[in-house]
């Protein structure tokens, strides 16, 4: 059985599907039962439709775009770097919850940053209408705040 607390606050979570979502409004942390999607989707391709379903994602209006923040794991490589808070931001029109989980099941996912093997939750997401052109120059924008913050800040 997964731990369904919050990976974030630790606080109680409500699954939908292989979804948990995060009961406190302030945290709304959200992630997948990795393990069993995975093995879903391998079991047959089909099954990636079946899991958004059961997650009752709401459907994204024509012209959104989303900000998306994911927390990472740290990189075993980088274990005798001092610790920093590791994030991948993104931009995505696809709700964020289906973004993510494509992250983690390896479609589309970050190669370079290794998203599917990293990523452990979703931690924040803005939508909001605007061009993917905006909403890249914007999650560039994201990424240097961040990283003015001190936050090891991927993507892009
Ligand atoms: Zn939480």
């Amino acid at each position: 059985m997964i731990n369904d607390n919050c990976r974030v606050c630790k606080g109680k979570t409500k699954r939908r599907g292989y979804l948990y979502i995060c009961n406190d409004k302030s945290c709304r942390a959200v992630f997948w039962d990795k393990a069993k999607v995975k093995r879903k989707i391998k079991e047959d391709p089909v099954n990636r439709e079946l899991i958004i379903e059961e997650a009752k994602i709401p459907k994204v209006k024509k012209g959104n775009h989303f900000l998306y923040v994911l927390r990472m794991k740290r990189n075993p490589k980088d274990i005798d770097k001092p610790y920093q808070k590791t994030e991948y931001n993104g931009e995505t029109a696809l709700h964020p919850y289906i973004r993510y989980l494509n992250h983690i099941t390896k479609n589309n996912h970050s190669r370079k940053f290794r998203t599917d093997r990293y990523a452990t939750a979703l931690i924040d997401f803005k939508c909001q209408k605007m061009t993917r052109e905006v909403a890249k120059k914007r999650e560039k924008q994201l990424i240097l705040e961040k990283k003015g913050m001190g936050i090891n800040a991927l993507g892009g």
